[in-house]
């Protein structure tokens, strides 16, 4: 006979749909100024502690911890809006390059609930608060850069 022991604490690693009500990435559409666009099961979101102008991040609308867990239309949905996203940074402001990508916790990220970062470069972005200060002026709230990313690509 199978033993069986009850671990309440790990239910909510084996239910991935919880909505973690302190998570801000779950409450993404809580503060519209923030939303670039929605997907079917991801979205496009402004980083309100941009590393740079225009950073946005491409989140999975589910609680997703491990990039694992990520179905197919998540994972249709993330590489499809990354895209759109990138395309609508070129559009409105013209960026000579990207930086694209994902921590994990251990990798210095902050946050549980996955998020990637689409960082647009400009040449000499990394100038002498970068290298001095190890910070980046931005000279625009993020609600004011999404406003104008928006209306450049005509998603009012
Ligand atoms: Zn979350």
């Amino acid at each position: 006979m199978t033993e069986i022991i009850y671990a309440p604490m790990r239910e909510k690693y084996l239910e991935h749909n919880h909505k973690d009500t302190k998570c801000p990435f779950c409450n993404y559409n809580r503060r519209q100024e923030y939303l670039v666009q929605e997907g079917n099961t991801c979205a496009i979101i402004a980083n309100k502690y941009p590393y740079l102008y225009g950073h946005l991040l491409v989140i999975p609308k589910r609680h997703i911890t491990d990039i694992l867990d990520l179905n197919k239309d998540e994972d249709k949905d993330l590489m499809l809006l990354t895209k759109r996203a990138i395309k609508m940074l070129k559009k409105a402001f013209h960026p000579d390059g990207f930086d694209v990508g994902y921590q994990t916790k251990m990798g210095g990220g902050t946050l549980d609930h996955i998020h990637f970062h689409i960082v647009p470069r400009y040449k000499g972005d990394t100038g002498f608060m970068t290298i001095m200060e190890n910070a980046n002026i931005i000279s625009e709230k993020p609600e004011i850069m999404v406003q104008k990313l928006r209306k450049k690509n005509n998603l009012f």
